[in-house]
């Protein structure tokens, strides 16, 4: 595709690297995961909120936490010119928290389930099916520390992921335990990576100070290698911690689910207790590797470590939209507003021209969709077009019929025409096929 030059400053104009403008067929392919997402959500009782796309940096600093690489490194941030310090979101979960905190939602009843879809910013290396500017669908549901709400966000998220067209689904789960357990855990596994620190790669010995459960989930060789023999956190579960694992996977078991328990799987979020879980697609990554299409978890104290009052237990997951719609599987959903027109209009001379809008309206008002030529003017170009496109049906609007108030219906298939009453119309289109 040819590149516009700006010509004041001889640079390419070009969207920002990692970001990228949808349209035509990719722009419907996203419209129509948002649609199919949002009727099974609600189907499953989750309800629409949208946030705005700038927050106070603060609620994803400490609710996302150090240590992890959104924080550390990829968040777009800003300083305003009055002083305030926002950022572009990089996921929706903690500006859902701070919704449910700032609209008083735990006087309703709970758990409150929401859903939410757009684009969220993370400053990473773009590559195949990783961008800057990215579209997530989330499901949360706050307020309620049961098994059952994270098998239905689970369940509510896979039947999505299946809509859509996804094949060999299966979940990548893990339990990190709550602060009575994970404590001892974390210790335990700062032990063994302190005694094998000769081995650790220099970004896991930084991460050792800061967060290290994220040396679980490192792409380092070295760091594979020694975190085949780390301490599990399943072993050091505490017995309500266990029971709830143990519970999930009970429902996934019940509703046919497979899983895989992934020891390594922490996430690289810090707010997450108890269930982390992926969804991933087996040997669709580039190298047969699994693609991970979801992910999610257990929330339970990120309500108060972005100022709440009081914890509110939750479990929520986020569904990457670019990857699905960029899959060969996907069923490429359509839109409800993309309607294949059933008539071509077409208009002839100044007289029509001048009421041609008029008669589209009397249509649109129909729900009838059309297409139309109202830049054009001879008879020739505009029929062909309407044969280029195969719209069954023409309506030719010319002088005559502007001033008779009618309309010449075309059947475009033998060529046959009847001039109609505008008045007439729409009983008369009723009868066609
Ligand atoms: P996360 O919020 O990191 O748990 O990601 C949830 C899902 O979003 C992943 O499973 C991916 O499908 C998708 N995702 C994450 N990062 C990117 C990115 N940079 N570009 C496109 N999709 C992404």
């Amino acid at each position: 595709m040819k590149k516009i030059t700006n010509k004041n400053k001889g640079a390419e104009i070009s969207s920002p690297k990692g970001m990228r403008d949808l349209m035509n067929e990719e722009y419907y392919a996203f419209q129509g995961f948002f649609e199919k997402a949002q009727e099974i959500a609600v189907y499953y009782g989750f309800k629409p909120i949208d946030t705005p796309i700038l927050e106070q940096e603060d609620i994803f600093t400490t609710g996302i936490g150090e240590g992890t690489d959104i924080v550390d490194k990829e968040m777009y941030t800003l300083k305003t010119k009055g002083g305030d310090h926002l950022a572009l979101r990089p996921e929706h979960t903690a500006p859902t928290v701070r919704a449910y905190i700032e609209h008083g939602m735990q006087t309703m009843p709970q758990p409150v389930m929401l859903y939410q879809y757009g684009p969220v910013f993370r400053h990473d290396k773009p590559q195949r099916g990783r961008y800057r500017q990215f579209f997530q669908f989330d499901l949360d549901s706050l307020g309620n520390d049961k098994s059952i709400m994270d098998a239905l966000v689970i369940k509510t998220g896979i039947s999505i992921l299946e809509e859509a067209g996804a094949p060999n689904l299966s979940i990548d789960i893990n339990s990190i335990g709550d602060k009575e357990c994970r404590n001892g855990y974390i210790k335990e596994l700062t032990n063994y990576y302190r005694k094998n620190i000769s081995q650790l790669p220099a970004v896991d010995r930084e991460r050792l100070k800061t967060n290290p459960l994220r040396i679980l989930d490192s792409k380092e060789e070295k760091t594979k290698e020694l975190n085949e023999n780390a301490p599990d956190s399943v072993s050091f579960l505490c017995p309500s911690c266990k029971k709830h694992f143990k519970e999930v996977l009970e429902y996934l078991e019940e509703m046919g689910i497979q899983y895989n328990i992934n020891k390594n799987l922490v996430r690289g979020l810090s707010y997450y207790t108890r269930t982390v879980f992926e969804i991933v697609e087996q040997n669709a990554g580039e190298d047969g590797s699994p693609l991970a299409l979801a992910g999610g978890g257990r929330y339970d104290y990120l309500a108060r470590q972005i100022g709440g009052k009081k914890d509110v237990p939750a479990v929520g997951m986020s569904i990457g939209v670019d990857r699905i719609v960029a899959s060969s599987w996907y069923k490429k959903l359509s839109p409800r507003i993309l309607k294949k027109p059933k008539i071509y209009f077409i208009q002839l001379g100044s007289e029509a021209k001048l009421k041609s809008l008029n008669v589209i309206e009397i249509l649109r008002k129909a729900h009838i969709p059309i297409a139309q030529s109202l830049s054009k003017d001879s008879l020739g170009s505009q029929l062909a077009i309407a044969e280029k496109l195969a719209i069954p049906y023409a309506l030719i609007f010319g002088v005559k019929e502007a001033i008779d108030n009618s309309v010449i219906v075309r059947d475009m298939s033998n060529r046959s025409q009847n001039t109609v009453k505008l008045n007439k119309l729409l009983e008369y289109l009723k009868e066609l096929k």
